[in-house]
């Protein structure tokens, strides 16, 4: 697990912030999902003014409706999930260490100030804290999962924003893979469009181009096949059209 740059098995074993774990409840269960940026809760030793609070409600700071479909097919499929439980912006679970992102110093022009010129020290800090207890997580459940006989697909769940720089994304959803495992990738694309929904092939995010960190992490090194579904965030301005799509969602999963 080098590639973190850190060993992932030296991190501290009680962090308070372990991400959020919940067991599956079947044997064989076909997928583990993770939602990376499931949570905008700011720590309460980072600070933002209350006029500055409003950040984050933004995708910047988490992936609204994530948590919500997660939660639903890990119950649905009685399967394995690990949601963080800390706002991406003091460090981004779903991006490498080294990464552009990985600790923003702006969001659309506003500097955050808990992110202002940090130094090494304050980075390793963080990484042990915030980074490493995620990544830890979901490394152990799934290796669990592996030495139980089980061969899930690992599938990262996350939304986008509806518009990106004034450009409108048209696309619903959006199935973000590698060349590890088109096939399934091309099942799930099958299932969205036989149903009528509006299919991004790698774009507005593309696994090509890497900008699929967590899920490429742990499924190459694990070798299970992995993929992130990514679900347009207006689909959660109402319950009525959450309900729908995560029930799209679900239906087509159980066609990969
Ligand atoms: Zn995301």
């Amino acid at each position: 697990m080098a590639r973190f740059g850190v060993d992932l098995l030296e991190m501290p074993p009680n962090s308070a912030w372990l991400p959020e774990y919940i067991a599956p409840r079947v044997p064989r269960s076909p997928f583990f999902f993770t939602c990376e940026h499931a949570s905008n809760k700011l720590p309460d030793e980072f600070h933002l003014d209350a006029a500055d609070q409003h950040w984050l409600d933004t995708h910047w700071a988490w992936d609204p409706g994530a948590a919500l479909v997660t939660r639903a097919l890990a119950s649905t499929y009685g399967c394995g999930a690990v949601l963080a439980r800390c706002t991406r912006l003091v460090c981004d679970v779903n991006r490498k260490i080294d990464g552009p992102g990985f600790m923003r110093e702006e969001v659309e022009g506003f500097a955050l100030p808990f992110n202002a010129a940090l130094d090494d020290d304050e980075r390793q800090r963080r990484i042990q804290r915030y980074y490493l207890p995620y990544h830890r997580t979901l490394h152990d459940r799934l290796q669990d999962r592996l030495g139980e006989g089980d061969d899930p697909l690992l599938l990262a769940i996350h939304s986008f924003t509806p518009s990106m720089m004034g450009q409108k994304r048209p696309m619903e959803v959006a199935v973000v893979f590698d060349e590890q495992c088109p096939e399934r990738a091309a099942a799930m694309i099958r299932g969205f469009e036989n149903r009528g929904v509006r299919v991004g092939v790698n774009e507005p995010y593309s696994g090509i181009k890497g900008q699929m960190y967590s899920a490429w992490y742990h499924g190459r090194g694990t070798g299970v096949d992995y993929l992130e579904l990514e679900i347009r965030q207006d689909f959660f301005e109402s319950s009525a059209k959450a309900k729908s799509i995560t029930a799209i969602v679900s239906e087509v999963l159980r066609e990969i």
